[in-house]
C-alpha cells in the first residue's frame, strides 16, 4: 500500500497551491482562495473514479467509518457486525457512537463469514460492516443479500482494497456507505485522511454536515449557516486534500505496478505444495496490495514468518500475533480499558469476549501469511524476491511434505 512511495512534484505543486493563498481551510474565503477548492476538487473526483453519485472527504479512515454510521443514524445501543480480523479502527468508530461492535469468524476470504454474520443478529441489529482487508474482499453478495433480508445496512470498510471491484463495482461502491482511509501507509495517501462514498443523496447530506459540526452549508455565510442535527469536527484540511488529488491520479499506474510485483510472487509460491491462497469470492477482482497465503499449520506458519525474516524478505506479516489486527491482542478491548465511562449501552450488552469462541477465525489467522506488495522493487528485486520466498518456504514445507 505504497502512496507514500510516490510522493514527488505532482503532490509539492497540489500543496503549494494552498500554501500561495494560506487558504487552508476547505470552507470560505472565497475570494483569497486564488479559486483552489482542493477538498471539492478530490471529492468530485474520487467520486466519479468509485463510479459513485457523492463523495465525503474527512480526517480519517476511521472517522470515515464514524461519520458514516451516523449519517446512517446508528447510535446508542445499535449492533454493528464486524469481523475478528480487521484493523482497531472498526470498533473504535462503533463505540465512539455508543454502538455495540458484535464480532464475528472470518473464513478462508479473510474477512466476514456471512454464516456467521447471519448467526449474529438481534433485535438489535442495525448494520453490517466488512473490511476488506489486505486487498481482497468479502463475499459482498452473499452479505448484501443477509442484509436485504434483514433491513440492515451495508457499510464497506475498503480502507485496504482500494480500486479493488466486486462484481464490476469499485469495492465501497456495492453496499449503502463505503469508506477509505488516506493515512500514510495506504495505497494513495493525503499524509492524513479519509473518504466516504454512496449513491445516497440523504445520507451524503448527513456526512457533509455531520462532519463540520452539523452546518447545513447552504448560502455563503458560515456564520449564518443552520444546524439542523447535531455534529462534530471531522473535516480535512485544504492542505491534505492537496496531496490527495496528485496521488488519485496515480491510482490506476499504482495498482498497475501491485498486480505486476504481486503476480510474480504468486507464481513462483503457486508451485509449492503445502501453499494455498486466500479465496477471493467470485464476482471479486482484488487490488494486490498484498500477497495472502497459508501454511498447512500454526507451527509451519511461525517457522515460515521467522525464517521469511531471517532471510531479508522484509514486510511479511503474521497477523495472528499482530497487535493492532486481530482479537487475540485486543486486551484493551476485551477488557473495555477506557480512559473514561463507557456508554451504558455498551456495557451492558457487549459480548463476553475473553470467552468467546473464535476457533474458526484462530483456524485461518494462524495459518495465514501476508507479503505487502511494494511499487518501488525492481523486476529484478521482485523476482529475487519471491524466488527467496520459494527456498525458504519449500525448506519450511520439506519436513511434511518429504518427496
Ligand atoms: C487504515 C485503516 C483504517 C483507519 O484509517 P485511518 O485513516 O488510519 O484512521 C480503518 N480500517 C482499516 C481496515 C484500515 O486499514
Amino acid at each position: 500500500m505504497p502512496g507514500f512511495e510516490v510522493f514527488g512534484e505532482e503532490e509539492r505543486k497540489q500543496v503549494n497551491d494552498v500554501l500561495e493563498s494560506g487558504v487552508l481551510m476547505r470552507y470560505g474565503f472565497d475570494n483569497m482562495r486564488n479559486g483552489h477548492w482542493k477538498a471539492k476538487e478530490f471529492e468530485a473526483a474520487f467520486a466519479k473514479r468509485m463510479d459513485s453519485t457523492y463523495c465525503q472527504l474527512v480526517s480519517s479512515g476511521t472517522s470515515a467509518l464514524t461519520v458514516s454510521l451516523a449519517a446512517a443514524g446508528i447510535g446508542a445501543g445499535d449492533e454493528v457486525i464486524m469481523p475478528t480480523f480487521t484493523f482497531v479502527a472498526s470498533f473504535e468508530s462503533i463505540m465512539m457512537l455508543g454502538a455495540v461492535p458484535v464480532l464475528v469468524d472470518i473464513d478462508d476470504t479473510l474477512t466476514l463469514d456471512p454464516a456467521a454474520v447471519e448467526a449474529a443478529i438481534t433485535s438489535r441489529t442495525r448494520c453490517v460492516m466488512p473490511v476488506h482487508m489486505c486487498g481482497s474482499m468479502a463475499d459482498l453478495k452473499a452479505l448484501k443479500s443477509i442484509c436485504d433480508a434483514h433491513d440492515l445496512l451495508l457499510i464497506e470498510d475498503a480502507c485496504q482494497a482500494i480500486g479493488g471491484t466486486f462484481e464490476g463495482k469499485p469495492l465501497g461502491s456495492y453496499g449503502d456507505l463505503g469508506c477509505f482511509s488516506f493515512d500514510y501507509v495506504k495505497t494513495i495517501t493525503c499524509g492524513e485522511g479519509g473518504g466516504i462514498i454512496t449513491n445516497n443523496k440523504e445520507y451524503a447530506i448527513r456526512c457533509d454536515q455531520y462532519q463540520d459540526h452539523g452546518h447545513d452549508h447552504i448560502g455563503n455565510d458560515r456564520g449564518a449557516e443552520k444546524h439542523p442535527h447535531l455534529g462534530y469536527n471531522f473535516r480535512i484540511s485544504e492542505l491534505n486534500a492537496a496531496v490527495g488529488i496528485a496521488q488519485l491520479a496515480k491510482i490506476d499506474d499504482i495498482l498497475a505496478l501491485q498486480k505486476k510485483n504481486y503476480t510474480i510472487m504468486r507464481e513462483a509460491l503457486t508451485e509449492l505444495d503445502g501453499v494455498t491462497f486466500r479465496r477471493v469470492p467470485e464476482g471479486g477482482v482484488e487490488n494486490y496490495s498484498f500477497l495472502n497465503f497459508f501454511l498447512p499449520s500454526e507451527d509451519l506458519a511461525q517457522k515460515a514468518h521467522k525464517a521469511l525474516a531471517q532471510a531479508g524478505v522484509d514486510a511479511c506479516f503474521y497477523w495472528y500475533e499482530n497487535h493492532w489486527h486481530y482479537i487475540n491482542s485486543w486486551e484493551h478491548l476485551r477488557d473495555l480499558n477506557s480512559l473514561g465511562r463507557l456508554p451504558a449501552e455498551i456495557r451492558d450488552q457487549i459480548q463476553d469476549l475473553s470467552n468467546a469462541d473464535f476457533s474458526k477465525s484462530d483456524a485461518w489467522m494462524s495459518r495465514a501469511i501476508s507479503s505487502l506488495v511494494k511499487i518501488g522493487w525492481t523486476d529484478d528485486q521482485v523476482r529475487e524476491r519471491a524466488l527467496k520466498m520459494k527456498e525458504v518456504l519449500s525448506e519450511i514445507l520439506k519436513t511434511v511434505y518429504t518427496l
